[in-house]
């Protein structure tokens, strides 16, 4: 993408707080130590399974076992890997839906017994859609294999019982995952204007530290902005005017942004645009017409709010918050150089 587009054939752009999966709290945590332990167990159960087969002649069953366990393993592996937790928890559910299917089915009707415990955990690890095919798959294929049933009666009450088990494991989790969501909201935004907070711009700031630090060539920019006057505000119209003087301001920095940007309040009329992948060059091409277009573009009380900033681009073997004072310190000379302006802090390097 050329930098000098980079904020005008945008897609709609994201607050600090919407990319949550590097907030430390979209992660998975509960998905992932439901999978770990089950896995674990899992996986030295049915491995046992697969070594008996093996010995008393039966291959096929051999193979199959060490496929679960297989799937498994490489469940968990691929679950270490953040940008990967998805696709192991998919590949877990996967793994446990077929060993119990199997199990039922190919060595004896105890696996309806083990079908419980998948039907749950499918609802624990897995999306609302997939959860509902696998379940749906379990409970139909083993319910309509009439012979791994002693009576009707049992037959009547494994599928009662395994219907309400998934039923009940969708709304509890639906739940479960809403109130995290609303938790991590809660940690993690800035009220008034829906922006991330301090807290959030750490954490990113740190991601991205951490990123540079692998992956060299990829480096990243911020800016700090702090809006011009805006006491004045606060005291001929009041603290509601600059309130919402504050929330229209963070809406319409949002709306430039990309996706994969952040915006944060730091405090009081104090903003960080984190701008992952920019450049030294890129910054020093994109950012000017950024404050240009944005700066006098809100229309407060008294006029158009007009506002100074400071940009650093992320040095090799810098941390946050270094990287940050260098921003501030930045939008330090821009205050003393006379408002509405932007100063760069000039980079050793110029690596992409
Ligand atoms: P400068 O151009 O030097 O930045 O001047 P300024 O008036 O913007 O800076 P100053 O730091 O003196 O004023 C910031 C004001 O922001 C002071 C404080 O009352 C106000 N403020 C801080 N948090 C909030 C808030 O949440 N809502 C409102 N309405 N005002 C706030
Ligand atoms: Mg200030
Ligand atoms: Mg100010």
């Amino acid at each position: 993408m050329k930098p000098g587009n980079l904020f005008l054939d945008s897609p709609p752009a994201a607050t600090g707080a919407a990319a949550d999966n590097q907030s430390g709290y979209g992660v998975h945590t509960l998905e992932l130590s439901v999978m770990n332990y089950m896995g674990s167990v899992t996986a030295v159960i049915v491995a046992g399974f697969s070594i008996y087969r093996y010995q008393t002649g039966d291959v096929n069953g051999a193979v199959i076992n060490a496929l679960i366990v297989c799937m498994a393993l490489i469940a968990m592996l691929l679950g270490r890997e953040r940008r990967f937790v998805q696709y192991a928890l998919i590949l877990f559910g996967l793994a446990i839906t077929a060993a119990a299917l199997m199990s039922a089915l190919l060595v004896s009707s105890n696996g309806l017994l083990w079908a419980y415990l998948v039907i749950w955990v499918n609802c624990l690890i897995l999306p609302r859609i997939l959860t509902l095919i696998f379940n749906a798959l379990v409970i139909l294929l083993l319910g309509l294999t009439f012979r791994l049933f002693e009576s009707p009666l049992h037959h009547i009450s494994w599928v009662t019982v395994a219907m309400l088990m998934a039923v009940f494991g969708l709304i509890f989790t639906n739940q479960l995952r809403q109130q995290r969501r609303l938790l991590a909201a809660q940690a993690t935004l800035d009220p008034l204007t829906g922006v991330g907070n301090r807290r959030l711009m750490q954490q990113h700031l740190e991601a991205t530290v951490a990123e540079r630090r692998r992956s060299s060539d990829r480096s990243s920019t911020i800016m700090v902005i702090d809006l011009d006057l805006f006491k004045k505000i606060n005291d001929n119209h009041g603290h509601d005017a600059g309130d919402q003087v504050l929330a229209d301001f963070a809406a319409r920095v949002r709306d430039v942004l990309r996706t994969e940007d952040g915006l944060y309040r730091m405090g009081g009329e104090e903003f960080v645009v984190l701008l992952r992948g920019m450049s030294a060059s890129a910054a020093a091409e994109a950012l000017p017409e950024l404050h240009q277009r944005l700066s006098g573009s809100v229309e407060g009380p008294d006029g158009p709010v007009r506002f100074s900033a400071g940009a650093a681009v992320l040095n090799r073997g810098e941390d946050w918050s270094r990287w940050l004072a260098r921003a501030d310190d930045a939008l330090y000379e821009a205050k003393a150089a006379g408002r509405d302006r932007l100063v760069i802090v000039p980079s050793y390097e110029s690596v992409a």
